[in-house]
Formats: C-alpha cells, structure tokens, sequence
C-alpha cells in the first residue's frame, strides 16, 4: 500500500524540480507497483535523473530492487543442509537425463548400464563414472552437446593452459542462469547496483570477460568493459568513471600498482576503488595481501573454469576464509587423483565437479585436476554452501625436482612475504651437468637498495626460508625491476627445460 501510494504520488505530479514532466501510463504504474526498487522517493532525488520518465526508464531497464540484505538469495543461499541435498538429487536425475541426449554420455551411460535412476541420494554420485578433460578433447567440438546446435547461442574455450583448449557451449537458459551465479558472488562481496565495475579481463573466448560481464549487468552495476592491458588506460577509466571495483588476476593486480606508482597516483587515496574480484589462476594469501595494501581495497578469491561456465563456481565471502562453492549449481567431490576415492576430511585432493542445472552442456564427475580441500565448520556469513581452501594449484602444476614435490605456490608465499620484492617472478627447471636444478628469479621492489652487499644479505635470507620451505636448495637470482617479461593473461611462472 505504503509502495502504491509513492508511485500515485510520483504519478500525479506535473513538474519536478520545477521542469515539467509526461503523465504517466497505467502499464507504468503496474510496472512500478511490482519493482521493489520503488521504495522511497529519495531514489528519484539520488540518482539524479531529471524528469521523472526517465527516471521510470531507468528503473525499468537496470535492477534497482531493494539491496539491503545481505544474500541476493537468501533462500538459498542459507538453505539447510539436508533441503541442499534433497535438492542437489533431484537437480542430478535432471542432469543425467540431460546428459544423455550428448552423445558421449549416450554411449558412456549404455555401456555402463547407467540413467537417472541410478541416482536415489546424492551418495549415489559415487557410482557415477568421472569425465576427463581429454573427453572434452576428443569429442571437440559438438560431441558432448545435449541439446541441438540451433538452441546453442554462445560457445566458449579454455584458455589451453595445459594442452589443446576445450570447447563449451551454452543454451539462452544456460547464460541467464550463470548471469545470476556471478551477480550473487560479486554481491556477496558487497558489490551493488550502484557500484561502478571495471572488467580487465579479455573478451574473447576466456569466459572472464563476457562471464562478469553478464553478472555485473544482471547485478544492475555500471559496467566499464575495458578488456585486457593498456595498463594507463585502465587507470584513465578507473580515475574518470570512478570505479570502485574491479575484476583482475593476481599477476596483473600487481602490475597496476607499479604503473600507479609511475603515474605518481595513489590507488589508496586518489581513486575509489573498494574491491577487487581476483582470480583465474592460483595466487597466495601473501600474494592477496600484498594487493590490498598496495591498492587500498578488500581482494576476494574467485575460482572458476570455462567448463563449469567460467568465474563464479566457487567465491570467498567477506569472511575471507575459503571460497563457498554454489552447490545448487554443482556438487563438488574432493577425491584422491590415484585411488579416485574420497578423501577424508579436510585433505586435500582433486576437486571433481558434476554439473546441475546446465543443459546445453552437462558434465558429470568432471575431474578439474585443481588441487583444493574442504574448509571444516560453518561460516559466520549464513552461507551453508561448503567451502574449499585457496586453490594450491593444478596436479600438472606441481614441479618434482630431485625426488620432491614442489607447488609454484609454495615459492610464491615466501617471495611475497619479503617486501623488498616486487611481484614478477620466474621459475626456471634446468638440467646442468648430470644434475636438474631450480633457478628462481624475481623483481626487486622499486623501493629497495642497489647496495651489493644489501642485496648479498638478502638474497641469503630469501634463500635459506626457501630451503626451509621446499627442502631443496634452489639458486635464487634477484633481478632489477621489469626485467622478466609479464605475459598477457595467465603468468607463466614455470620453465621446464631439463633434459629427461
Ligand atoms: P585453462 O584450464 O585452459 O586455464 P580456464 O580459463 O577455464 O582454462 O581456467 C580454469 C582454470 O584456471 C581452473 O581449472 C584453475 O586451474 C584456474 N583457476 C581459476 N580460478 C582460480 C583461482 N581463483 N585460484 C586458482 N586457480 C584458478
Ligand atoms: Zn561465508
């Protein structure tokens, strides 16, 4: 009633800061009633809009529904454990009689003996067969499509990080419903419609452009689409459009605050960036916090891959402990990548991901080969979404030198923790004499000394927290400022030149 009576008033009124304003049409009206935007005429006055319709087409074409709570779906999001998975049961016999119009999983499912009714309770994901990324491979491009190619409207690829990318394709339905996974994480992050969101993601294929793009737009935020690079122009944007919050992987994040720094501006002080998306590829904590501190903003952890539709699988919430995974969309496993069991909880092991309300695409069991573990306990946020630790990195990604398993991870939170470093690094696998040997090469900070012996102690002390660390001794090299080249897109932290 209290709504009804706002919009008659609104609605009766001829001028408006004293300029004379249309009457408004009942499809108007009916619209207005059911907007819940429409709660105050404060709005009107704060988002400065001048006449009254186009202040109704601005309603009318952004969401401007009331964001005063803390979830964007509260019923969900919150949902009890045991209604999560009666859901996630239903949601999987959905996606296995889906599954079963592509192709591959015809043939797979017959041969296994396998439907929807195999599944009774989400246990029973268990006896479900897993799908590698070579199945993606080899059925390239349309062999694992489940619905016909004319209700496909957007094909993605993986960025081919390890081997031939992969194709995925998503139906009109598809898009919406990843549209809403990421408007829930960036407003899970405090994000709202009135912040301005820059995206320096590249829009092609990767699906971290067009992927946060849709979610920001559906969240109702001022989307600048500035794309990859161009480090001054994104910096022009950032200070002109006054974004406050950005998508950015790590290694670029750093690379911003030393062309700040250049510019002689002050990302803390002079702009009003709050927030940053930061994902894409595995970072550490100290990695995180480095970028906070040096840009003045609160940086969350966001995990996604192209063939669970991109950013927006898994997100940290403001608690910055672990990343919730959105179990209406997916059921994550965490198994051992050699028995393919579960582990116990709280290992870490593979994450494998079934997908449950896709259906241009659906992917059952899909062996991610991301290396992650279960966080224990509920989270104070409300979200009863499970949550994974930060990403420690792929299996491929793991180095084994002189019979140890090494994380680039592992080398990257000790560099970070040295603030005489910059954020560039580079690690080099090289066979000499009969020996295979690491060298590590890293930037210094533009801060710090060129005093030799300054320099000496340094790298000593980097050194020996390393061995500690790795319980190898790698060779450390430290390097001038800009001297290791920055690929576009995802860093290349690792060269493996040994000779085998
Ligand atoms: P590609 O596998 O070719 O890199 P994608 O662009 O689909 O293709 O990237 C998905 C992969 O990126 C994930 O499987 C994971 O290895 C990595 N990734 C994405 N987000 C994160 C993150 N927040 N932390 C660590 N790794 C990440
Ligand atoms: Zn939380």
């Amino acid at each position: 009633m209290k709504k009804c009576a706002k919009v008659w008033f609104f609605c009766n009124m001829t001028k408006y800061k004293g300029e004379k304003i249309k009457k408004v049409s009942p499809t108007i009206i009916y619209h207005l009633e059911n907007q819940s935007y429409f709660h105050s005429s404060f709005v009107v006055f704060s988002v400065g809009y001048e006449t009254l319709e186009n202040f109704i087409y601005f309603c009318m074409s952004k969401n401007n529904k009331k964001m005063d709570s803390p979830f964007w779906q509260a019923d969900i999001e919150t949902m009890k454990e045991s209604d999560l998975r009666k859901f996630q049961t239903e949601k999987l016999r959905e996606a296995m009689s889906q599954a079963s119009h592509a192709p591959f999983y015809k043939k797979l499912f017959k041969e296994k003996g396998i439907s929807a009714d195999t599944i009774q309770t989400c246990d029973d994901l268990s006896k479900l067969p897993f799908t590698m990324k070579d199945d993606l491979r080899s059925n390239y491009p349309y062999g694992m499509t489940a619905i016909p190619l004319q209700r496909c409207v957007r094909l993605h690829s993986s960025s081919g990080t390890t081997g031939n990318p992969t194709v995925v394709l998503h139906s009109q339905r598809d898009i919406d419903l990843w549209a809403n996974q990421v408007a829930r994480c960036m407003y899970m992050v405090g994000l709202r419609n009135t912040d301005v969101f820059q995206n320096t993601s590249g829009y092609g294929m990767f699906t971290g452009g067009l992927g946060f793009q849709y979610g920001a737009e559906k969240l109702g935020a001022l989307t600048v689409p500035a794309a990859a690079g161009n480090s001054k122009r994104q910096i022009r944007f950032i200070m002109d459009f006054g974004t406050t919050a950005l998508h950015i992987i790590p290694s670029y994040a750093t690379r911003l605050a030393e062309v700040f720094h250049e510019m002689n501006i002050d990302p803390r002080t002079d702009t009003n960036l709050r927030v940053f998306c930061m994902g894409a590829e595995p970072h550490s904590e100290e990695q995180r916090r480095r970028v906070e501190q040096l840009l003045g903003v609160k940086a969350y952890n966001c995990f996604g891959m192209s063939e669970m539709n991109g950013p927006g699988v898994a997100f940290e919430c403001t608690e910055q402990n672990g990343l919730h995974v959105w179990e209406d969309y997916v059921i994550p496993e965490i198994i051992d990548p050699d028995t393919l069991q579960p582990v116990p909880d709280g290992e870490t092991g593979e994450l494998v991901l079934t997908s449950l309300q896709r259906e241009a695409m659906p992917l059952i069991r899909f062996r991610t080969h991301d290396l992650t573990r279960f966080l224990q306990g509920d989270c104070p946020c409300g979200r009863t979404h499970r949550r994974i630790d930060r990403l420690k990195g792929r299996s491929d990604d793991m180095i084994i030198l002189k019979g140890v398993n090494i994380f680039p991870i592992q080398i990257e939170t000790v560099l970070m923790s040295f603030k005489e470093l910059g954020g560039e690094y580079l690690i080099t696998l090289e066979t000499v004499g009969n020996n295979d040997e690491m060298l590590i090469e890293v930037e210094l900070s533009n801060l710090f000394t060129d005093d030799y012996s300054a320099l000496e102690q340094l790298r000593k002390k980097i050194v020996r927290q390393l061995k500690d660390e790795l319980l190898i001794t790698p060779r450390l090299k430290l390097v001038s400022k800009g001297s290791l080249l920055v690929s576009e897109g995802k860093a290349v932290r690792v060269k493996d030149l040994r000779k085998y």
